[in-house]
């Protein structure tokens, strides 16, 4: 089935498989059974394999048994799902959070329950797919401001005439590109034109902040964001996401939110293991500081081989190489080379931008990164980046 359409993905170097992928010891995996460091993962702080969240999702596994059995408001709140959203919310200094199954599900469900038809979405270009199709979903009219751009922003908000509500939508850091939304800016906009602002702490929930807290805390703008969005599942090390804010809009989101309603719940062991999760963010702070060396080390390293990166202080670090295929060749050489960074196409990232997408740990150590670097090195010399 489907023949055509796939050997038109296949031409234009735009098929994609899965590999699997086991871990290793350190920073290695194997892919499809081949030893590798791994640079493309958004574990940030090496949390997924971390034995504290392990015993703690081990121990509700025996207490609470495997799935939640029913949706949020049916059967399935254990007091494990309240004490995450309690302690979500003192993180981030907010009356309350809601969880979701997956990032995914709380952008998708989130949005339609803020915005309808008649209001109106303000939605950053290089937004996450999430975030697009919950404002397809929302049916508001979608209005897109250039990348970063809070001028931009400025002038759609003054020259929109809608009557209803009015969202402004942006990643805090941008999932392929690694940049941080200018969101001091932002919230001084959505400020003087009366808006709402929600952002998506997707990659900056325990990476950016003093305490890890995201993009509001990185700007000290805390309280001045009313829709905090974020995920478990990324340096955080489980599974799962949130929205916090003040009680009222938890309130609307559980009541509104059609994934909160009508999915089951996240299961009772992976709550645990997020709980867990963030004491390990609290008691460990030398993994932010790792985390922090190792991007230094690697944008350093890669300058002086000669392969222009940015300075950046979020682990995602892009090597743009345009065409698709090109991309594919690179990530494939990379893999002969003993490193799994896998190539990124669109439509996840605009055409003519496909990339390999490198992502830093807390867990590299200085000779992975040295080894990462020789590969890419090698690569460009051979001209396949
Ligand atoms: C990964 C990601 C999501 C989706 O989160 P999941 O928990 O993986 O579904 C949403 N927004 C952004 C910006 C992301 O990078």
């Amino acid at each position: 089935m489907f023949e055509q359409e796939l050997s038109e993905l296949k031409q234009a170097g735009l098929f994609r498989a899965t590999a699997t992928v086991v871990p290793d010891a350190g920073a290695r995996v194997l892919v499809d059974g081949h030893s590798a460091i791994l640079c493309c993962s958004n574990d940030y702080l090496g949390l997924a394999g971390h034995p504290a969240l392990a015993e703690s999702a081990r121990d509700a596994l025996h207490r609470y048994g495997v799935g939640a059995g029913g949706s949020r408001l049916v059967s399935g709140t254990s007091p494990l799902h309240k004490e995450l959203e309690r302690q979500i919310a003192v993180l981030k200094g907010t009356q309350d959070a809601v969880l979701f199954n997956s990032g995914y599900a709380a952008n998708t469900g989130a949005i339609p329950a803020l915005v309808r038809e008649g209001d109106a979405v303000f939605s950053d270009s290089l937004n996450h797919a999430s975030i697009i199709d919950g404002c397809r979903l929302s049916r508001a009219q979608v209005q897109i401001y250039r990348h970063g751009d809070p001028e931009h922003l400025s002038g759609l908000l003054r020259g929109s005439r809608t009557s209803g509500r009015r969202l402004i939508i942006t990643d805090g850091v941008f999932s392929m590109d690694g940049d941080i939304a200018p969101l001091r800016e932002i919230v001084e906009v959505a400020e003087r034109h009366g808006a709402m602002l929600m952002v998506d702490d997707a990659h900056a929930t325990g990476v950016l902040g003093t305490r890890g807290a995201g993009t509001a805390e990185h700007f000290g703008v805390e309280g001045r964001v009313p829709v905090q969005m974020g995920t478990l599942g990324k340096a955080l090390g489980s599974f799962g996401a949130y929205v916090a804010g003040d009680r009222g809009l938890t309130d609307l989101l559980r009541n509104r939110s059609r994934s909160f309603l009508y999915s089951t719940a996240l299961p009772p062991a992976v709550c645990a293991a997020s709980i867990a999760a963030l004491g390990v963010l609290e008691k460990e702070p030398w993994r932010r500081e790792r985390l922090r060396e190792n991007i230094r080390s690697l944008t350093r390293g890669l300058r002086e081989a000669d392969i222009g990166v940015a300075d950046r202080e979020t682990p995602i670090v892009p090597l743009i190489v345009g065409d698709a295929g090109k991309a594919v060749s690179a990530s494939r050489g990379l893999l002969d080379r003993g490193v799994f960074a896998t190539a990124i196409r669109p439509p996840t990232v605009p055409e003519g931008t496909a990339r390999i997408r490198l992502t830093m740990t807390a867990v590299h150590t200085a000779e992975d990164i040295s080894a990462v670097i020789s590969a890419l090195a090698d690569l460009r010399r051979g001209g396949i980046l």
